[in-house]
């Protein structure tokens, strides 16, 4: 299997060319085709398995850049992985200028505010200071089309039910949702149930 054989944009190639992704790997080879059909997903899948470009490679094809409100919300249950998710983001979508905005607590509210108010395609961050952004209106929320959970279990561990559920109302209801999960415990399987539009399940 090749890159080559999905529809993505030139410039997305060229970024994997550059980033030297020659083969998808099994979770992307499983994803990318359904999310390029803006299939809603819960994916199965560890760390380490090239999770992030499953994702971050359909979103950064579809994303518009002319379009100047955000357009992609990834939710991280840390700040390191949501520095990491920004970082591949940045990368995949380089020859699209695809500007990915990391925000996450302990970090200056006003810098990220600042950021928020440049074209930003894509924000990261964890529910926490997402869900500060969206009530003290740095985070316009009525253009996002798509929403990644990642890794939604440690997320849940971590006590953020509340804020994601928050996070989520506030989303427009016409939008793609992927949730990324090493396991699929009781309370993600109610998540998805609840919030997601007829899922296609992946395991990897
Ligand atoms: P992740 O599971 O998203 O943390 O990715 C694990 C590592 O695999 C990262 O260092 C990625 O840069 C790398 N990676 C992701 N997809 C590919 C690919 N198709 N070919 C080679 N390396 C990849």
């Amino acid at each position: 299997a090749s890159f080559e054989e999905y529809y993505l944009s030139a410039e997305i190639k060229k970024a994997l060319d550059l980033l030297k992704y020659q083969t998808p790997t099994e979770v992307q080879r499983k994803t990318i085709p359904w999310a390029l059909e803006n299939k809603d997903l819960v994916v199965r899948s560890q760390t380490g398995s090239g999770k992030t470009a499953a994702f971050g490679i359909p979103i950064c094809d579809q994303v518009e850049w002319a379009e100047k409100k955000p357009q992609a919300l990834i939710l991280t249950p840390t700040r390191e992985l949501a520095v990491q998710v920004r970082e591949d983001m940045t990368n995949i979508g380089r020859f699209k200028r695809i500007k990915a905005t990391a925000v996450y607590g302990k970090e200056p509210f006003t810098k990220q505010k600042e950021e928020l108010q440049q074209k930003t395609h894509i924000v990261v961050g964890t529910p926490g200071r997402v869900r500060d952004h969206i009530e003290r209106g740095t985070l316009l929320l009525d253009q996002i089309k798509y929403l990644v959970i990642d890794e939604a279990d440690e997320m849940l561990n971590m006590g953020f039910i509340d804020e994601v559920e928050a996070i989520i109302n506030e989303l427009p209801s016409t939008r793609v949702t992927m949730v990324f999960s090493a396991t699929l415990p009781k309370d993600v399987e109610n998540l998805c149930h609840q919030y997601m539009n007829d899922p296609t399940h992946i395991e990897v």
